[in-house]
Parts: structure tokens; C-alpha cells; sequence
């Protein structure tokens, strides 16, 4: 890989019971992989898999129990001066961020971060205004409302504004469209996209939805029982379908059909994995069954 920027080498991650023995959970079993800068990840796996637990120690939540991680050069077992600026560089959006929101006015909930930075006012205003207008809330007509006035979607978009207004080079998001309605669902996706890609940030996501991560993610990693079991783009995991099925997921439904479609004889071009793709494939065939039948 050119320009890894999470490593992570035989790592494993055991919870402690208070209560010694069989209430030991091993819930990271060595977990070697590389995170190329730049791209959008998934991480998926069904619930208990162990997803929270990998990316809680890519900014130093959690501390290895084996193994090693380095995020950005910062070893997350170093030093805790490391750790605070491993904080800043690997922002996190935790699931349901909008409970967190606190402050009276949009603007001093995204300047809470960048005011413990103890960057100059000037600096902060900037930051601030800058993060809301990339996650679609123009700061002219959001700044001063109280957040909670606004709708569940801006709310989350609030709190992605909090993180980025830290200005991080990985920028890790835990199921972040949980409990959001389907508009609320493609508007938080669509400035996710605008931000990767004006901003060249990192993008860990974890998630279940497969039909999201299919759109937006470079690279899947899937996790199963505390194993990383499988990896790669979404296109080639998504041809494993039956593999899949073994580890409590489904690839979504259109690449499941095109799938089906192979399997009963349709010779699709192996690139065909999105909708529009495999309508132009469809309709490049009748085309020809057509002139055939002529
Ligand atoms: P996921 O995010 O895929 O749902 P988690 O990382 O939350 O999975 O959990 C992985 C495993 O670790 C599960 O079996 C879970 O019950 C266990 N676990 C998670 N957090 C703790 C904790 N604080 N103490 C003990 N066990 C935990």
C-alpha cells in the first residue's frame, strides 16, 4: 500500500469482567490490516462482530490488549501527550451524536472543540463557519438558532460539523444514519461525499447498511466473531453472496439479482455492480435480442 495511514498489526482487544473467568471477551482476535489515506472504508460485521470496539482504537479510546495500531505515525499505546493530539487528528461521530448537543446556539456547539484547542477567536469563527457551510448549513441561516429547533438530520449534521471544525485527517463515523429517515439518510451521505472529496479526509465507517456502504466506500474490511474474515472492494465482496450469507449479511438486493441473473446463464460484464451500469447492460442485450429477432 503507497500511504497507509491506520496500521494495525496482530491486534486483539480482550474486555475485562470484574468478575474473573469465563466473562473475559475476546472482542478483536489479531487484526492485521492497512488503510490506504485518502479513501472511504467500511467497516461491517453484524451486531457483537466487534466494528465499535476496531475503530474506538483508532483515536485512542481503547488501548490494545495485544498487538499494535499506529494512526497517523502516532503509536495509540504511546505516550498520552500523543494520545491528545490522536484525538484531533481521528475525529469521531458516535452513534446518536445529537444526544450530546448541549449549547444554546448552533454556533457554540460546533466551537466547543475548537475552543479547547484554545485556538485564537478569530481562528475558531473561521472553523466554525467553515464546517457548517460543508455540511449543508449555511451559516448565515444556522448559526445562531438553537439546535434543538432543528429537524433529527440537521441535528447529526451539527455534530459532524463539531468534529470536522477540529479539522482532522481521519474522520471515523459510527453508524451515522441510525434512526434518520430516508431524506435525512442521502442528505447526511451526500455532504459526507462533498467533505471526502474537497477536504481529502479519511473516512472509517461502520455500518450495517449495505446498500450505503456499497455507494460510498472504497474498501470493505468484514468482521465476524472478533475476525477480520474478508476484504476488499465492494464490488468483488458483493459477488460472495453465499459467503456473505455465512456471516449474518446480505450484499444489497441489486447486486444479489445480478447475481442470479449470471447464475441463470446472462452473461453480464463483470464491471456491472450499480444500477445504472446494469441498466445500460440490460438494455445494450435487448437490443440486440431484438435485431436479432428481426
Ligand atoms: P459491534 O460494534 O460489531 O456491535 P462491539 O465492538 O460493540 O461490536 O462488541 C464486540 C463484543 O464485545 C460483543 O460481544 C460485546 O458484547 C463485547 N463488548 C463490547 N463492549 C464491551 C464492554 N465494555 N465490556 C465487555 N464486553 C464488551
Amino acid at each position: 500500500m503507497k500511504d497507509p495511514i491506520i496500521i494495525t498489526r496482530h491486534l486483539t482487544h480482550t474486555y475485562q469482567s470484574k468478575n474473573a473467568g469465563p466473562l473475559q471477551k475476546t472482542a478483536l482476535d489479531d487484526i492485521s490490516l492497512e488503510i490506504e489515506r485518502g479513501c472511504c472504508v467500511a467497516i461491517i460485521g453484524v451486531t457483537g462482530s466487534g466494528k465499535s470496539t476496531l475503530v474506538q482504537h483508532f483515536n485512542g479510546l481503547l488501548r490494545p490488549t495485544s498487538g499494535s495500531v499506529m494512526v497517523d505515525g502516532i503509536d495509540v499505546d504511546g505516550k498520552s501527550a500523543d494520545r491528545i493530539i490522536l484525538r484531533q487528528r481521528a475525529g469521531m461521530l458516535f452513534q446518536f451524536p445529537e444526544a450530546q448537543l448541549f449549547e444554546r446556539s448552533v454556533y457554540a456547539d460546533v466551537a466547543f472543540g475548537p475552543r479547547r484547542m484554545r485556538l485564537k477567536r478569530k481562528d475558531i469563527r473561521k472553523r466554525v463557519l467553515d464546517a457548517l457551510d460543508l455540511v449543508g448549513l449555511p451559516h448565515e441561516e444556522f448559526a445562531m438558532r438553537n439546535p434543538f429547533e432543528l429537524s433529527g438530520g440537521q441535528k447529526r449534521r451539527v455534530a459532524l460539523a463539531g468534529v470536522l471544525a477540529m479539522t482532522p485527517s481521519i474522520l471515523i463515523l459510527d453508524e451515522p444514519t441510525v434512526g434518520l429517515d430516508a431524506d435525512g439518510r442521502e442528505d447526511f451521505y451526500t455532504y459526507l461525499k462533498r467533505i471526502k472529496e474537497q477536504q481529502g479526509v479519511t473516512v472509517v465507517l461502520v455500518s450495517h447498511d449495505m446498500a450505503e456502504v456499497s455507494t460510498l466506500a472504497d474498501r470493505l474490511f468484514v468482521l465476524y466473531d472478533g475476525q477480520l474474515v474478508m476484504q476488499g472492494e465492494p464490488r468483488s465482496i458483493f459477488a460472495r453472496g453465499e459467503t456473505l450469507r455465512a456471516w449474518g449479511l446480505a450484499a444489497p438486493p441489486l447486486n444479489e439479482l445480478l447475481s442470479l441473473l449470471r447464475k441463470g446463464g446472462m452473461t453480464l460484464p463483470d464491471e456491472v455492480s450499480t444500477l445504472d451500469e446494469a441498466f445500460d447492460a440490460l438494455k445494450g442485450m435487448r437490443t440486440i435480442t431484438e435485431k436479432g429477432q428481426v
